[in-house]
C-alpha cells in the first residue's frame, strides 16, 4: 500500500482528515501576526505571536524535513451534547487530545516503518497549525477564525507529523462558510470584529487565560464560564450534526468547587489548560467572576471569605461577585468590608460594587444585552452545507 493510500485507511478508520504540505513559508501569516499585534488585536497572548518569523517558516525548526502530514481530528465525547450551562469549554474538558495523539501515531508510524524521519508536532509554537491545515486541504477557515471540517464542523484538533518523506501535496479545500454568519451575533462579546478577525481583547476564552485583572465590562458577559468559550462553535452549523450525536454531560464544573478545593485538586482539574505560571489564583479569579454571574444568595459566604483574602486579585473580583449578586445581605458585607480596607484596588472595586448592589447587580460600565448561546437557524444550516 502507498503512502496516500495508507492515509487513506487511517482517515476511513479514525473519521479524521489527513492531508500534505510542504515546508514553505507562509510569509503572509507573519504579516497578518504583526498587523494584530501591532493593532493589539492578540490580546497580550503568545504563542504563535510570540515567534511568528519562526513559526511561520517551518524550515527553520525542521531543516531536515520535506512535507507536512496535517491531520485535523474530531475531539467530542460523550457529555459534549448541548447543554447552556457549561462551565468550561469542550475541548478542555478532560485530555482532548489523546484521540489527535494517536491519530498522529498511526501516521507517523506508517512513516517510519519506511524508514522516515518524522517528529510528531502538536501545540506547539514552531507550526502554525491553521495554515498548514488550509494548505494542506484538510479544513476551510471559518467566519469564526476556527477551522472546520465538513464531518465536525469546529470540533477538530489539529497536528502534524514533520517527515523528510517526499509526499505528493494536496490541493486546498473547496469550501468556505458561504453565505452564513450565525457565529458572529453568537458571540456574546462581540469579539468576531468582522468575518475571520477576532479580537482577543475581547474573546472571553482568552481573557479566562490571561493574567491580571478581568476587564470589569466584561465580567457580566462571561457568564457561568470557568474555563473558555463555545458559543461561536455550538452556533456553526457544519459542527451541529457532531453535537446532535453525543449526550450532554450529566454534571458540569462548580464554582463553589473551584473556590473550595485545595490547590493540588485544583491543579489536577485544570492539568491541560493555559493557566499563567501555573497559579491557580487566575481559575480561582473565574470562579468568582462566575459564582457572581451566578446571582446566587448562597454563596455570599464564601464570596466574603475571599473578600478578606490578602491577594487582591481575588478579593477585588469577590467584591464584584457580591456587588453582583445585590441583595440587602451583599449590601451589608460590602459596607462592613468598606470600613476596615487598606487596598486602593479593592475600595474601588468596593465603592463600584456598592453602587451596583443598589442597582440590583447591574454595574454602571455594563453594557445592555446578554446574547445566550445561539443556535443556527434553518436558513443558515442550509447556507454553510
Ligand atoms: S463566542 Fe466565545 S470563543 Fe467565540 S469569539 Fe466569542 S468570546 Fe471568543
Ligand atoms: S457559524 Fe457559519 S460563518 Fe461561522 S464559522 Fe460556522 S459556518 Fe462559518
Amino acid at each position: 500500500m502507498d503512502l496516500v493510500a495508507a492515509f487513506a485507511a487511517i482517515e476511513d478508520r479514525t473519521s479524521s482528515t489527513i492531508g500534505v504540505t510542504d515546508t514553505n513559508p507562509f510569509p503572509e501569516e507573519e504579516e497578518r501576526i504583526l498587523s494584530r499585534v501591532d493593532a493589539g488585536l492578540h490580546g497580550g497572548l503568545s504563542f504563535t505571536y510570540a515567534h511568528p518569523g519562526t513559526a511561520s517558516s517551518p524550515a527553520e525548526s525542521f531543516p531536515w524535513a520535506s512535507s507536512i502530514v496535517v491531520a485535523a481530528v474530531p475531539y467530542l465525547e460523550a457529555g459534549d451534547g448541548e447543554r447552556d450551562d457549561r462551565t468550561v469549554a469542550r475541548f478542555a474538558d478532560g485530555d482532548r487530545y489523546d484521540y489527535l495523539r494517536e491519530v498522529l501515531e498511526q501516521i507517523a508510524s506508517e512513516l517510519a516503518g519506511r524508514g522516515h524521519r518524522i517528529e510528531v508536532v502538536f501545540d506547539d509554537n514552531r507550526l502554525l497549525d491553521r495554515p498548514l491545515a488550509l494548505r494542506a486541504g484538510v479544513a476551510w477557515s471559518g467566519k469564526s477564525t476556527m477551522t472546520l471540517t465538513p464531518g465536525a464542523g469546529p470540533w477538530i484538533l489539529l497536528g502534524s507529523v514533520v517527515t523528510d518523506a517526499k509526499i505528493p501535496v494536496s490541493e486546498p479545500m473547496q469550501r468556505t462558510c458561504g453565505t452564513c454568519d450565525a457565529c458572529i451575533p453568537a458571540c456574546p462579546t462581540d469579539a468576531i470584529i468582522s468575518p475571520g478577525v477576532l479580537d482577543a481583547r475581547l474573546c472571553i476564552s482568552a481573557v479566562l487565560q490571561r493574567r491580571g485583572t478581568i476587564d470589569p465590562a466584561l465580567r457580566p458577559k462571561i457568564g457561568s464560564r470557568i474555563y473558555g468559550c463555545d458559543d461561536c462553535l455550538v452556533a456553526c452549523p457544519p459542527g451541529q450534526p457532531a453535537l446532535r450525536r453525543h449526550t450532554p454531560a450529566a454534571t458540569v464544573l462548580n464554582p463553589e468547587h473551584v473556590l473550595t478545593v485545595e490547590d493540588e485538586e485544583l491543579e489536577r482539574i485544570a492539568d491541560r489548560w493555559y493557566v499563567p505560571s501555573r497559579r491557580m489564583r487566575f481559575v480561582r479569579r473565574n470562579a468568582l467572576v462566575a459564582l457572581g454571574n451566578s446571582g446566587d444568595e448562597s454563596s455570599l459566604e464564601l464570596l466574603a471569605a475571599y473578600l478578606s483574602s490578602d491577594d487582591e486579585l481575588l478579593s477585588s473580583h469577590a467584591a464584584w461577585a457580591i456587588g453582583r449578586i445585590a441583595g440587602p445581605p451583599a449590601r451589608a458585607i460590602l459596607q462592613s468590608a468598606l470600613r476596615t480596607v487598606t487596598s486602593e484596588i479593592v475600595r474601588a472595586e468596593l465603592v463600584a460594587a456598592i453602587a451596583a448592589a443598589a442597582r440590583g447587580g447591574v454595574y454602571a460600565d455594563e453594557s445592555s444585552g446578554r446574547h445566550p448561546p445561539t443556535k443556527p437557524s434553518a436558513s443558515t444550516q442550509e447556507a454553510a452545507r
